[in-house]
């Protein structure tokens, strides 16, 4: 992963966005942070201003308020994947680890718990501390839905490890769904009170505009590349330079395009789609609600109640894109398949079209690891946060700015523990094996 010896890193590629989020389009706009425009000295530059950058500022603020950050964000906050995702940020792993839950997948369960509730405590004390409204920020739990008796009967079983780890939940069977999501056709579904759900792109909008002198945030400002200056670092940037002794890359796949991580990331996308308001009234069940599907690979759907009417997000469908963009072509046919899953859920919706299409990189690892820790001297990697991204992310973050900082805690010991994201096998292989497991998983899913 490091580099040893090297004293330049150059970006070879650059994000770029993918369609347009619905819910930076129904936001009002905002003004962004200024370009960086000649040289800052600082002691942290981040490279990133996602849920991991924004959130290692956060941490860094409340341990060290003198400590000067820079971050640099290529785009404008809330267009990219931090904006763009499904929002929930959840505090349970997705998967059953194992079916008898031994001491060893308990202990797992419980480490991927305390990593998924460090993020949720930081961004519940923002929250608090700033005043968030629920349609910016909302502790109102997440359900996971099934489609068909294999989704039931995973909801049970996990069902079933949640009892047994303690963990605070409700199984609905299907007249009781129907209730909250007005939709025929869920059998079963499961309520977990600890996710919060945001408007992700006024979520980490929020987050960056409450970040306070000295931690300045600089937008449209891609780092290009940063070399060795002295004991410390020179990060440049199209119009500007940052020189602080010390790095977080918080730009997730991106760090492969400066050469870490080479060969241990893959990058997958997902896709969503937001409809245009509808009448709530042709919609039975709650106004609000957010859904993840009973088997990890299926269908994410959220209703958005407003003064103005009503919403459906349709989140599904993966690909692997190891060159870390896509084409518009892919965000139609992911589309497509959308189109097919909401008219199956919502067949009294007939006629309301979907009004917004995007998708979002994320990066996984073959080991389910972060891509994290000091990859150079003075250089911290939170990145590669895989699946619940918004809340992995966010707790690698943290971790990135306590280490930085030289600040210890639990959540640091466990981070530390960690091991390193295992190497992919070479191309063309990796591509094939990819492609197949995701096409593989999809097709496991079945109608979920
Ligand atoms: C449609 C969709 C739905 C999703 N739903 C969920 C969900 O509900 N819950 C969940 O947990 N996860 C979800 N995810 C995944 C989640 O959004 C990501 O895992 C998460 O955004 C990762 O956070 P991050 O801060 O590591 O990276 P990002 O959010 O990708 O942030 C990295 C930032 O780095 C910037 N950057 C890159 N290169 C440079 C550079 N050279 N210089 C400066 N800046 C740079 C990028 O512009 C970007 O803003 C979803 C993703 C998508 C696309």
């Amino acid at each position: 992963m490091t580099q040893a010896g090297k004293n330049v890193f150059v970006a070879s590629r650059l994000p770029k966005r993918a369609g347009v989020s619905g819910w930076v389009a129904t936001l009002a706009p905002r003004t962004p942070r200024p370009v960086l425009n000649g040289l800052v000295v600082a002691d942290l530059a981040i490279i990133g201003g996602g849920f991991a950058g924004l959130s290692a500022a956060r941490r860094i603020s409340r341990l060290d308020p003198s400590v000067r950050v820079a971050i640099l964000e290529a785009g404008v906050v809330g267009e990219g994947p931090a904006g763009a995702n499904s929002g929930f940020i959840i505090d349970l792993p997705h998967e059953v680890a194992s079916d008898d839950f031994s001491g060893e997948s308990e202990a797992r369960f419980r480490q991927s718990v305390l990593i998924q509730r460090s993020a949720i405590a930081l961004a519940s004390e923002m929250a608090a501390e700033n005043g968030w409204g629920k349609e910016v920020f909302d502790p109102c739990g997440r359900y996971s839905v099934a489609i068909s008796a294999e989704g039931d009967r995973h909801l049970e079983d996990y069902a079933q490890q949640l009892t047994k780890m303690g963990e605070a939940h409700r199984l609905l069977n299907g007249r009781e769904i129907a209730a909250v999501t007005g939709s025929p056709v869920y059998t079963s579904g499961l309520f977990m009170p600890g996710t919060i759900i945001v408007q992700p792109a006024a979520y980490i909008r929020a987050v960056a505009d409450c970040l306070k002198e000295p931690v300045a945030l600089y937008e449209r400002t891609p780092a290009l590349s940063f070399e060795r200056l002295g004991t410390g670092w020179l990060v440049k940037t199209p119009q500007g330079s940052v020189q602080a002794a010390k790095i977080i890359m918080a730009n997730n796949g991106h760090a492969e395009s400066f050469g870490f991580f080479r060969g241990r990331l893959l990058h997958v996308f997902t896709y969503a789609s937001l409809t245009e308001e509808f009448d709530p009234s042709r919609l039975d069940g709650e106004r609000k609600w957010a859904a993840t599907p009973a088997l990890p690979m299926g269908t994410t759907v959220r209703r958005i109640g407003t003064a103005g009417g009503d919403r459906i997000l349709v989140r599904s469908r993966y690909s692997y894109n190891p060159g870390i963009e896509i084409s518009d072509a892919a965000i139609r046919r992911a589309g497509r398949l959308h189109d097919g899953k909401f008219s199956k859920r919502f067949p009294m919706l007939s006629g309301v079209g979907m009004q917004y299409r995007w998708a979002g990189a994320m990066a996984l690892t073959r080991n389910h690891v972060p891509a994290f820790g000091e990859i150079e001297r003075g250089v911290f990697a939170a990145c590669g946060c895989n699946g619940l991204g918004a809340s992995n992310a966010t707790a690698s973050g943290i971790a990135a700015a306590e280490l930085a900082l030289g600040h210890s805690s639990e959540l640091g010991r466990i981070y530390a523990r960690l091991a390193v994201p295992t190497a992919l096998p070479p191309q063309p292989f990796t591509t094939i094996g990819a492609k197949m497991h995701l096409a593989y998983r999809e097709w496991s899913a079945g109608p979920e």
